[in-house]
């Protein structure tokens, strides 16, 4: 056995890495190199061969205020000292009433009421139930599909996927087990110009359907891990319009884009229309802890009971985890504390002007971004071991899959540190275009 606490050495640590543990999406027998990270400050990795990388994915979208933040860390130490975790069966604690304040504050005021879960894709799980159960008490019990874009992801367990894409949301796999939904075709962006035409399967699905939707599903403004979609505010408007016309609740899964990625503190904030259930997590807790929540109206919330005994039929047992609840309060503040909206205005601005000479890349099929999000889209998918190299050689971590090489950095990010991710991405995908003529 090697003791870990005492070997230095790295590369006994990846081999075992490599031989008994599973990575996101990885095969055991033919593993993606993995990087060994020892530490993380600021918007900086640091490996454990001693070289420092600038980092572009904010940890998947949740490290908005950057590593190792003095006041993120205050707030776990301190809430150490009183307690880590304690049951939330019949008992409460002040970080989740703390947290379910902030939340209730910040979203739109029909979401009055919170569920926490343990990770992003539970939420989706949870918003699905509720959606389910409040039209079953209301006696419509075939009311229980929804309804969906193509080009979506919602997560990686069996609820959450059956509503992801299906053509790259792993449905083939499992078509046997996963619940038959309705998918319309994958918004698009208008530049100004909307056409009813874009929303005509939408509609007729909805209302050819209606008596067995119990909730439309989408991911508002940008779709994440399905593709990185970015579409126009005026669907989430049609959408709201034709929820409430046919009867049907809105589901609005802000996991990715929630806590002001997108330039707004909620991106369904751009249409101005309010869900009746909403689903947050990943920058909830500043990138520290795992820690979800779903919201809900209180049309919904006392719906689900409108039978005189029907409960929300789910409870994790690390259900709103106190250390997880402190530091999602602390990093709460520290946004709206912060001038985030100056930040990922400044970052909207640097992504769009920096990544525009990707456009004249050969390989480069599309660039898009918008708040701190930046996007390149490739003609063909990218060599996944062989880029992710030569960006660790530029001294960047930007992590692509398939066709998309994209950013979406710590709010905190300076200008030339930001430059150097932007200028990364343009000289490996210009060194791969070349490679690939
Ligand atoms: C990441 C993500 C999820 C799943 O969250 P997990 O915490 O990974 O389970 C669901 N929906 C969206 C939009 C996401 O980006």
């Amino acid at each position: 056995m090697i003791d870990f606490k005492i070997s230095k050495d790295p590369k006994l640590w990846r081999q075992y890495d490599r031989k008994h543990i599973w990575h996101p999406y990885t095969s055991m027998l033919h593993p993606l190199p993995a990087y060994t990270v020892s530490s993380a400050h600021g918007v900086c990795l640091k490996l454990a061969d001693g070289r420092e990388l600038i980092d572009g994915m904010s940890s998947w979208w949740t490290a908005i205020h950057g590593y190792n933040h003095p006041r993120l860390n205050a707030a776990i130490e301190e809430q150490l000292k009183s307690m880590a975790h304690v049951m939330f069966g019949g008992l409460t604690h002040q970080p989740a009433i703390g947290l379910a304040e902030r939340l209730v504050e910040l979203t739109a005021k029909p979401l009055q009421h919170v569920f926490f879960c343990d990770s992003g894709s539970v939420s989706v799980e949870v918003a699905i139930k509720m959606a389910i159960q409040y039209w079953y008490a209301q006696g419509k019990t075939n009311k229980q599909r929804l309804l969906t874009v193509r080009g979506g992801y919602h997560g990686d367990t069996f609820g959450a996927m059956s509503v992801c894409d299906p053509v790259n949301g792993m449905h083939q796999m499992f078509a046997g087990v996963l619940p038959q939904h309705l998918f319309a075709p994958r918004p698009q962006r208008d530049d100004g110009k909307w056409d009813d035409v874009w929303i005509k399967d939408f509609k007729e699905l909805l209302e050819n359907n209606r008596n067995e939707i119990a909730a439309v599903v989408i991911e508002p403004i940008v779709q994440g891990a399905g593709g990185m979609n970015i579409f126009s505010a005026e669907y989430l408007r049609r959408f709201h319009r034709l929820c409430d016309e046919n009867d049907v609740l809105l589901i609005f899964d802000e996991i990715a884009t929630g806590f002001g990625r997108t330039g707004r503190l909620f991106a369904y904030e751009h249409a101005d229309v309010v869900p009746d259930i909403l689903c947050l997590g990943k920058a909830m807790t500043g990138g520290y802890m795992t820690l979800a929540a779903t919201l809900a109206s209180t049309r919904v919330a006392e719906g689900i009971s409108a039978d005189g005994h029907g409960v929300l039929m789910h409870g994790p047992t690390f259900m709103a985890n106190p250390l997880a609840c402190r530091v999602a309060v602390e990093s709460i503040d520290l946004l709206l504390e912060s001038p985030w909206q100056q930040q990922v205005n400044a970052i909207e601005k640097q992504i769009q002007k920096e990544l525009a000479p990707c456009r004249q890349l050969p390989g480069v099929a599309d660039v898009r971004n918008i708040g701190a999000i930046g996007v390149v889209e490739t003609k063909i998918p990218v060599e996944m071991p062989w880029m992710q190299e030569q960006f660790v050689k530029n001294g960047v971590w930007i992590r692509p899959f398939g066709n998309l090489v994209y950013i979406m950095p710590p709010y905190i990010i300076e200008p030339e540190q930001l430059s150097k991710l932007t200028g990364a991405i343009y000289n490996v995908l210009e060194e791969w275009g070349q490679e690939s003529d």
